[in-house]
Order: structure tokens, then C-alpha cells, then sequence
């Protein structure tokens, strides 16, 4: 026979405990156990959660941040070795031409030229200049004035 007090005397009165001790002497209790459990815990199968959707939804916004982050990390990569190459014959053109590296004589503040940087500042680099232009010599102010 159940008896409360056993457990009351030991220190443990677990609600819980003393149910499962009166379902196990009495059916009865047993089932209306039974009825109150399937009561008390709807099934969260039957209806979809609000929060799986939204858990979706940002998921799939997620995969496809990562997928515009990659191309864009792609294109950004592109464009940085495109400019590298672009900054590589510009300076190879400026030493060909004598003029300034850094601003081309643009830049007041250059630290190259401060701003006197302009083509012919110094003497052309003859090697640059045949690799780009050819080894033409570049007119001389007699030839350039009289047009041959
Ligand atoms: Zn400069």
C-alpha cells in the first residue's frame, strides 16, 4: 500500500513520485494519469512553428548573403590585380616618358615631385621607353617646331 508518509518521513515528496505510487496500486488513477498527460503536452508535431519558418527564411537570406560575399569577394580580388597591372604600366609609361610615377605631376603634395612631375621632368628611361614606344628617339624642339 502507498503510504505518504514514508516519503514525507525521508525527506523526498516528489508530487510526481506520489502519483506514479497511487497509478501503480490503482488503475484507475493510471488512466486518468494517462488522459491528464496527453492533455497537459499538445502535440507541437500538429502545428508548424512560427519560428521555423522565420529560422528558414533567414537561412536561406544567409546561404545567400554568402554567395553575393563570395562573388563579390571574386570580383574585388579581379579588380585589385587589374589595378595592379594597370599601376605597373602606368609607371613603366612615366619612366619611359620621364615623368613622375606617383601623380604624373598632379599632386602639389606628391612626395616624388611635388607636383613638377610632368612629362619630361627627368630624363626618359631609354629601356622603358623601347619596350613601350620603340626606339624612336622623342622629337627635339628643333623638329617638333618645324613639323619633320
Ligand atoms: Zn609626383
Amino acid at each position: 500500500m502507498f503510504d505518504p508518509a514514508v516519503f514525507a518521513q525521508a525527506g523526498t515528496v516528489d508530487p510526481a513520485q506520489i502519483m506514479q505510487g497511487l497509478a501503480d496500486e490503482d488503475p484507475r488513477v493510471a488512466m486518468m494519469m494517462k488522459l491528464m498527460q496527453s492533455q497537459q503536452a499538445p502535440s507541437t508535431e500538429d502545428k508548424p512553428d512560427e519560428r521555423d519558418d522565420l529560422i528558414a527564411d533567414l537561412s536561406e537570406r544567409l546561404d545567400a548573403a554568402e554567395t553575393r560575399l563570395v562573388k563579390m569577394t571574386r570580383v574585388a580580388r579581379q579588380l585589385h590585380d587589374a589595378n595592379a597591372v594597370a599601376m605597373g604600366r602606368l609607371g613603366r609609361l612615366a619612366a619611359a616618358l620621364g615623368a613622375c610615377g606617383l601623380c604624373w605631376g598632379d599632386d602639389d603634395l606628391c612626395p616624388g615631385c611635388r607636383g613638377r612631375g610632368g612629362v619630361g621632368m627627368v630624363r626618359p628611361d631609354p629601356v622603358a621607353r623601347a619596350a613601350l614606344i620603340g626606339r624612336r628617339e622623342p622629337p627635339t624642339r628643333q623638329h617638333a617646331a618645324t613639323g619633320h
